[in-house]
């Protein structure tokens, strides 16, 4: 709980906090993103950003680091739900994201690795695995141009045995995707803004946002205020404190890692269920998270946390599915904050005169979230 009702001093207002051009609120993905953007756009504004958190408090420091745009049934849910135009719309533009990930910030330097992306059923699934088997074809037709491979989906059924898995009955293979170090990501990010003359304020919620005819007075949680020329809002999943008019809902995802495991079998991203579990290898290790959709309420909540209820889906699929018959120890649980909407398109725009919303990135914001940053910016100085 931060200290309320100190003030200031004079030196802090005047070296730290006067004539901010553009505050950006958040220090995801997406506000460092924005605030890069901004500093390249517009040279000489004063550009800062402010995050709650020590670190980055939401999902981009939080998540599995799946460079991925949209397996096949996830997909097709997705156009059932909203027909076939925006759907690609959007896999084109979570595509467009990683590719400016990656030369924004460099394969070395975020680890990226073009392992392939890979989606799993089980014999329970049959109806869905034949349903998805069957859409490949056509999928593969409309990401063409997109991804620019003959066969972006491919049927590797062959391949179940080679990872060791129990009870998998189909895997669709996606060529495309690849995977990251989240932390790496994050990191370098930071590096370059600070590079770029951003400044970055830890440990600073921003309670409340009040448009003046020049600008937008920051209400902090301290019980100070001060002024910037115009406000970029990345908060994602906790956007509707500040933001409350724009329809967005978080929704907590909860994580495991395991232990170091010698030779592990398992390398690449996976997705099961409509992409609501996703596993990968990472530094040997298994890293396994997501089934919101177990207990859809209870995790419609921007509370951190694990419940026994998901802990123990998650812990049944690593040990009867992705680890079968093998000792292994769960190192650490964590939890991070997905902002989802009716659509799943994102919120790039502005809301009043002055400041300018980035914010519903959903399950893929790794990849679509340097675009929208750099939307955001580019709508807020453009
Ligand atoms: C467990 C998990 C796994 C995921 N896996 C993947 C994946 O593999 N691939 C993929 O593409 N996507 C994945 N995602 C989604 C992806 O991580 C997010 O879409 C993306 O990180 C969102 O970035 P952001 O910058 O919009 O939001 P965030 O990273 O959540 O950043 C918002 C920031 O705003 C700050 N903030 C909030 N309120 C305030 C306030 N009032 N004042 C100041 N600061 C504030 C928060 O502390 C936070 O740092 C996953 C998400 C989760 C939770």
């Amino acid at each position: 709980m931060p200290p309320i009702n100190y003030q200031l001093s004079y030196w802090e207002r005047e070296s730290f906090f006067r004539d901010i051009d553009i505050a950006v609120i958040g220090s995801g993905i997406v506000g460092l993103s924005a605030a890069l953007r901004a500093r390249e756009l517009a040279p000489s504004a004063r550009v800062a950003v402010l995050e709650r958190g020590p670190l980055p408090l939401g999902a981009s420091t939080r998540n599995a680091g799946f460079a991925c745009f949209g397996s096949v049934s996830e997909l097709l849910d997705d156009i059932g739900n909203q027909g076939e135009g925006p759907v690609w719309a959007l896999v084109e533009r979570r595509w467009r994201g990683l590719q400016r990930l990656r030369q924004r910030l460099g394969d070395e330097c975020i680890r990226y690795e073009g392992l392939g992306g890979f989606e799993l059923f089980r014999p329970e699934e049959k109806e869905r695995a034949e349903r998805c088997a069957e859409a490949i074809a056509h999928f593969n037709r409309q990401v063409r141009p997109i991804t620019g491979l003959a066969e972006t989906y491919r049927l590797a059924n062959q391949r179940i045995g080679d990872f060791g898995f129990r009870g998998a009955s189909q895997l669709i293979w996606n060529a495309g995707e690849g995977q990251i170090h989240t932390g790496e990501m994050a990191r370098a990010l930071q590096e370059k803004a600070l590079e770029a003359g951003v400044a970055i304020f830890n440990g600073l919620p921003v309670k409340a946002l009040e448009e003046l005819p020049n600008g937008v007075e920051i209400q902090t949680e301290y019980g100070w205020s001060f002024r910037a020329g115009s406000v970029l809002v990345a908060t994602n999943g906790f956007a509707r404190h500040l933001l409350p008019e724009l329809f967005v809902r978080p929704a907590r995802n909860q994580v495991l890692i395991t232990a170091p495991l010698p030779g592990l079998p398992v390398r690449g991203c996976f997705h099961y269920d409509r992409g609501y579990f996703y596993f990968r290898n990472i530094d040997n290790r298994i890293l396994l998270g997501g089934g919101r959709n177990l207990d859809e309420q209870g995790e419609t909540t921007d509370e951190f946390g694990t419940t026994p209820l998901i802990r123990g889906a998650l812990l049944r699929l690593l040990r009867e599915v992705i680890l079968p018959g093998r000792e292994v120890a769960v190192e650490s649980w964590w939890s991070g904050i997905l902002g989802l909407g009716k659509e799943k398109a994102p919120i790039v725009r502005l809301v009043s005169p002055h400041v300018v919303a980035a914010v519903r990135l959903g399950g893929m914001g790794v990849a679509i979230g340097t675009l929208v940053g750099e939307e955001g910016a580019e709508v807020l100085v453009g």
